[in-house]
This record gives structure tokens, C-alpha cells and sequence, in this order.
């Protein structure tokens, strides 16, 4: 059986990473401006939904299956009352999609208690599970908090707690923690995932991407550096570096796919940064077609890009469903096939009779992309050709992105000819990473880029699967 939910039609691509958010205020709603921010956070992940906040004493957690907007009502949000909170969208990397592994993660800690949040995916879990002992975690979030628990006495506050316990995680954690009366952001020493700190008047605000600042109105202040962990009480905001120092790998595919259009990383807009990349693209690999046809939504940048270096004019020949979240409920059998017309649909009227150049973020599995191909040839294109704005993905990541192991990658062993006849297209050509790397404005050194060039910045655990943990407990 699936370890997912139905998988999302249109994911050809890895999975999302999760989002986190953080907020300390006074005399605010918080638990309502988290719910805003993991609102805009949504794309991060659609499996589950958490907020957890404190009054100045004690904590509530409220978190279930779903989407922020199923998840959390007026009436839910209504008892949620406090100044302090963080909150959670999750994409699972490591256990199953259950209510159990939806976050924050709470643990009481004698007379205290701490929440937590996580972005990414540790990499030595297999070594923490054991050096903490036997314990009900069945992801690596869980044993973080278990870790920081166990860390703090009557003496050790969570603040020291933390900063005492990450040297001892490997891997990707972005996080997002809590007690009663402090607000803890933290990016790991290589800063895989991206975090950054805002202002909303008095109140100080964390979060996975500048977006969610903007939806809140609150005020950009700075990215939270690879290795940094702030800590924010009532009285404002230290910083401490709590790691040896490492260098800056932060996910490339925030660029291509993950971050939201709107968000600002490394000082770039994405939507930008994407619009360059299918410029690139279209000095890099040109053809002669008829029409430029983005796959919504994450292609339009790099198609718009493509088209207005090529020439060649940019056309909506797909229609997305825009009111399709990821769904749970498992499709009627004459759907499968067709699984991908849920999200989105060519219109022949548009598409019939024309040299379509359809232009894509990226391939992971390839099997949605068959499918697209073929619909856009039923709508009667006649080529097409395909353009994906990077390169081919042919390495698992270890770092946070669900693309189940290597033999599931369509890239993995086949050249670019090969999987040019397998997606049925008439030209193939993927954005060549130095063009990619250019396209954010970056240095290349910046960036991970191991699912695209098999070079891991740590030791990864190949032979983990992400239930590790329910294989051991
Ligand atoms: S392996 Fe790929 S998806 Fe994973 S962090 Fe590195 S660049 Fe991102």
C-alpha cells in the first residue's frame, strides 16, 4: 500500500518540503496569524496542519490530517488563545502520513513543555534513534524534541537545551521551537532549508519564506544565516551559532519549484530567477515551433522566459484546476490513466494543429510527464517538444524531498535520447545547471545541488528508507 495519500497528479516532481512559522508578540492573536502564515505556506505541505501556542504559561497544540483551512476553524482558532506560537505544514520525508507524525511535536518536560516544527530530514537518524533509546518517534522530528528534552533540567532552559543538543543532528532541519515564553528559529549549519526574520510592529515573526511575511504585512528583516539559531523572548531577539562553521548549501530546487513565485531568497525574487531560467533555456536548446505552452503553474515563469528569447509566442494551452488541494480519497480505476486531467486539461482549440514547445520546472518520476505529453497530443499538437528550466534529476535527495529511492527516477540511468523516446516528445533539452545556477544570480557554492549532480554536501545514509524508525520501534 501507498505510504501516501493519493499522490498529487501533477507530481512529477519531488515532494514539497514542509513549511514552518513562529511568532511572539504581545497582547496578540497568535495562534490567527499563524493560521495566515501557514496559509501561505500551503505549498510546503498538504498532508497535515499544527499550530501550537502559549498564553505566557501553558501551551495548547491543535494539529490534524488536512489542509490549514480544513484543518483550523474560527471556533478552533478561538481556543487557541496566547502571544506565542509556531506552527506546521508537513510533507512527510521520513514515516507515514498519520495524525501521530503531524506536527508541532509536543513534549512535556517535568514542570515545562516544548513544541517543535521541522523542515527537512535528518540524515544520522539511525545513530540518534539509538543514542537515545527507546522512545514512541516514528520520524526524525520526534527524536529532535525527544533530544532537547531530555537536555533540559530545573538549570538548562530550552534556549541552552537546543544550542547544547544540534551539534549532535545531521542533515537538513530547519525549525521552528517553543515554551511557554520563548520563540526559537534555526537553520542548519549548510541552511538546506531557507528561514527568515520579520517584523510585524512590536511582534517578531519567523517563517520558511518571505511570503508569509508579505500576506501579514509584516516587515522583512533579514534571512536567518546557515548555522543560526535565534532565540526571541519579550525582551528581543540574540543570536547564536551553535554549530562549526560549514558552508552554505541551500536547496537549488527552492529556486526551480519549492518557494512560492513571490518569495525573495538570497535577495532574488523566485518568479525572477524562474523567468531567467527559461531564457537560458532558450538560448541553450532552441527549436522551431509554433506556440510556447507552460505546465501550470510552476512552468509559466520559465516558459514567459523561453518564449520571449525564442520568439516563439506564449500560449495557455493547459487549464489547471485551481480548487484541486492534494487529495486522500483514491481514484475510481478508469481514472488512473488519466489522473493527471484532475489537475489540468489541454484544450485543443488552442493547441490542435500547432508545434507545441511545452515547457516544464522539472521531472522526477517521469510518469505524469508521459501522461502530459500524451494528452497534448490528443488535443491534437502536431510535435511536441519538450523544455525543462533544469537539470535531468537523477540522485535521490536526503535532505527533505520525498523522490522515493533511485530506481524511481526517470533520469537515472537513461540518457537525455532515451528519455526523449520514452516521454514520446520529438525534442528534448533540460536546462544545463551552470545556466540554472547563473539564472538565481548566486555562486555556485551557495547551493546544494545533489539530486542533480550526485555530489552530497554530508554523508548520506543510502541505505535508510524513510521508515527506518517504524522498521526499529
Ligand atoms: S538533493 Fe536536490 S532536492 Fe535535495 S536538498 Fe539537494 S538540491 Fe534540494
Amino acid at each position: 500500500m501507498s505510504d501516501h495519500p493519493v499522490d498529487d497528479p501533477t507530481l512529477d516532481r519531488p515532494g514539497e518540503a514542509c513549511g514552518v512559522f513562529g511568532i511572539l508578540g504581545q497582547d496578540i492573536d497568535a495562534a490567527r496569524l499563524t493560521y495566515f502564515g501557514l496559509f501561505t505556506l500551503q505549498h510546503r505541505g498538504q498532508e497535515s496542519a499544527g499550530i501550537s501556542v502559549s498564553d505566557g504559561e501553558n501551551i495548547t497544540v491543535y494539529k490534524d490530517l488536512g489542509l490549514v483551512a480544513q484543518v483550523f476553524s474560527e471556533t478552533v482558532l478561538a481556543g487557541l488563545p496566547g502571544s506565542l506560537a509556531i506552527g506546521h505544514t508537513r510533507y512527510s520525508t521520513t514515516g507515514s502520513t498519520s495524525w501521530e507524525n503531524s506536527q508541532p511535536v509536543f513534549r512535556h518536560v517535568g514542570e515545562n513543555a516544548l513544541a517543535l516544527a521541522h523542515n527537512g530530514n535528518l540524515t544520522n537518524t539511525a545513530q540518534l534513534a539509538k543514542e537515545l533509546g527507546p522512545l514512541a518517534a516514528t520520524t526524525d522530528s520526534e527524536l529532535m524534541t525527544e533530544a532537547f528534552a531530555q537536555a533540559m533540567t530545573d538549570d538548562i532552559a530550552l534556549p541552552d537545551a537546543v544550542s547544547m543538543t544540534l551539534p549532535r543532528f545531521q542533515g537538513a532541519f530547519t525549525l521552528t521551537i517553543m515554551d511557554a515564553t520563548t520563540l526559537i528559529g534555526v537553520r542548519d549549519p549548510h541552511g538546506f532549508r531557507p528561514l527568515c526574520l520579520g517584523k510585524l510592529g512590536e511582534s517578531w515573526v519567523i517563517a520558511s519564506e518571505t511570503a508569509a511575511l508579505d500576506i501579514l504585512g509584516a516587515e522583512f528583516v533579514r534571512q536567518i544565516q546557515p548555522g543560526e539559531m535565534v532565540v526571541i523572548t519579550k525582551t528581543g531577539v540574540t543570536t547564536r551559532f551553535p554549530f562549526e562553521p560549514a558552508e552554505s548549501r541551500l536547496c537549488v530546487f527552492e529556486f526551480v519549484y519549492f518557494a512560492r513565485p513571490d518569495s525573495i531568497l538570497l535577495g532574488e525574487t523566485i518568479h525572477k530567477a524562474r523567468q531567467r531560467m527559461g531564457r537560458r533555456l532558450a538560448e541553450q536548446a532552441p527549436v522551431d515551433a509554433d506556440i510556447t505552452v507552460p505546465v501550470p503553474e510552476s512552468g509559466i515563469p520559465a516558459a514567459q522566459g523561453f518564449s520571449e528569447v525564442s520568439g516563439i509566442p506564449y500560449v495557455d494551452g493547459l487549464v489547471k484546476n485551481r480548487y484541486v488541494g492534494r487529495t486522500f480519497i483514491q481514484p475510481a480505476q478508469s481514472m488512473r490513466e488519466h489522473g493527471v486531467r484532475m489537475k489540468l486539461n489541454a484544450m485543443p482549440g488552442v493547441i490542435g494543429g500547432r508545434r507545441v514547445v511545452l515547457v516544464d520546472d522539472s521531472i522526477v518520476r517521469g510518469s505524469t510527464t508521459k501522461q502530459l505529453v500524451a494528452m497534448v497530443r490528443e488535443a491534437g499538437a502536431s510535435e511536441v517538444h519538450l523544455r525543462i528550466s533544469s537539470p535531468p534529476y537523477r540522485w535521490p535527495c536526503f535532505y527533505g524531498m520525498d523522490t522515493g529511492d533511485r530506481s524511481t527516477l526517470l533520469a537515472a540511468d537513461l540518457s537525455i535520447d532515451e528519455i526523449a523516446v520514452e516521454l514520446d516528445v520529438e525534442s528534448l533539452a533540460y536546462l544545463e545547471l551552470d545556466g540554472l545556477i547563473e539564472a538565481t544570480g548566486a555562486d555556485a557554492d551557495t547551493f546544494c545541488t545533489a539530486c542533480l549532480s550526485g555530489e552530497y554536501p554530508t554523508e548520506v545514509p543510502i541505505a535508510d528508507s524513510k521508515f527506518l524508525l517504524e522498521r526499529s520501534t
